[in-house]
């Protein structure tokens, strides 16, 4: 395991506390997802070529020119990460090295600053440990983290910028749903192209999905699963999450392209599942193997996977037109398993043989 002191290289980072905590006004049996932000926030700045002024500030806003490219051509990109409250008490990130490997790949992406690993590291980690009591304690909560970069060089015209800001904030959250979920594969509107910009999470992926997403609620759908962007017709991913099914006891998933996005979740089920010895099939799937397969019974469960929701089964899913209903599921579900297994790592449980898990250790 990773602790504090240990995992590279040390920077002091200024801390600016607030006068009074506002912890004390947050009920933390009664989480929803993302809309309590902790005490405190990281921010440096990118001029002339080189990160500076990192700092550690009460979380409040900022303030920045209207002429700031963020505002106009879309230099924006963000992760998603969570920490837990481990069973001894001290917070484990999870997969940190990974989620660095994918915030810079989207930033290269975006033609925006890349960041080093001792910035990444150290503003999230003192972060962190700085407003640990915001981690909760209560089962499938946590702690996300939100780190985000946006080009601030003040400039209308059209350019990629030469100045950014990345901060990072964090709140406590509770899983983003707490049922299975029904979703409505898409066969009009498309999410990413190839050679587009599907696999970054830069903020235009989701300004472009609203409309869809917003079209698929209106019909009683919770998320929309894209398809390809050629034929409409083989399963990408849904929304802010992978798409996962068991179809004869076999893990059967989309293969990793550039119009989706490498969800770190995803990773680490297949990694667990191959471990416990299930099949694992990375492969097209067409819109119709999905119908055939629950229609004869094939298919036995189907489960998205992202940071936000874990792992959430799916209850039904509409294809053209038409509502296709999974099985109900038994407590022995294989979502359930593999769902149990990455918590158990999370937080303490199970012993972290991947090296998933950087430590915090509780103050
Ligand atoms: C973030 C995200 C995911 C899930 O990735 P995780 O690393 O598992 O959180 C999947 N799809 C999209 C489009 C995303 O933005």
């Amino acid at each position: 395991m990773e602790t504090l002191t240990a995992q590279k290289q040390e920077m002091k980072i200024p801390v600016t506390r607030v006068s009074k905590s506002k912890i004390s006004e947050i009920d933390f049996t009664k989480l929803q997802f993302g809309k309590i932000t902790s005490d405190h926030m990281f921010i440096s700045s990118f001029k002339e070529g080189h990160w500076q002024n990192p700092e550690i500030l009460p979380y409040g806003d900022i303030s920045l020119a209207p002429t700031a490219l963020c505002f106009h051509y879309g230099q924006t990109i963000f992760e998603g990460m969570k920490a837990f409250r481990m069973q001894d008490g001290n917070i484990s990130i999870f997969r940190m090295e990974k989620h660095f490997e994918r915030i810079n790949k989207s930033l290269d992406r975006m033609c925006m600053a890349m960041l080093d690993e001792e910035l990444f590291y150290n503003s999230i980690k003192q972060l962190v440990a700085l407003d640990q009591q915001w981690t909760p304690t209560q089962e499938g909560s946590a702690l996300y983290i939100r780190p985000f970069m946006i080009a601030t060089e003040e400039r209308f015209g059209v350019k990629e910028s030469d100045e950014y800001l990345f901060i990072v904030i964090t709140g406590p959250v509770s899983p983003l749903f707490n049922k299975p979920i029904k979703i409505k594969v898409e066969t009009d509107y498309v999410r990413a192209a190839k050679g587009g910009t599907g696999y970054a999470k830069c903020g235009g992926n989701y300004g472009a999905a609203f409309y869809p997403t917003k079209i698929a609620r209106q019909q009683g759908y919770n998320a929309v699963l894209w398809t390809d962007s050629i034929y409409n017709k083989f399963i990408e991913e849904s929304g802010t999450m992978n798409m996962l099914f068991i179809i004869n006891n076999t893990v059967v998933t989309p293969p990793l392209s550039d119009s989706i996005l490498e969800g770190i979740t995803r990773d680490s089920v297949l990694r667990i599942a191959r471990d416990i010895g299930l099949g694992v099939e990375e492969r097209d799937i067409s819109v119709e193997e999905v119908v055939e397969s629950i229609e004869n019974g094939k298919m036995t469960e189907a489960f998205v996977a992202g940071t936000a929701a874990v792992l959430n089964p799916v209850e039904l899913i509409s294809a053209y037109g038409k509502d296709h209903l999974l099985p109900t599921l038994h407590d022995n579900a294989l979502v359930y398993k593999l769902k149990k297994k990455i918590e158990n790592i999370r937080t303490g449980v199970e012993k972290d043989i991947y090296n998933w898990n950087t430590v915090i250790t509780q103050l």
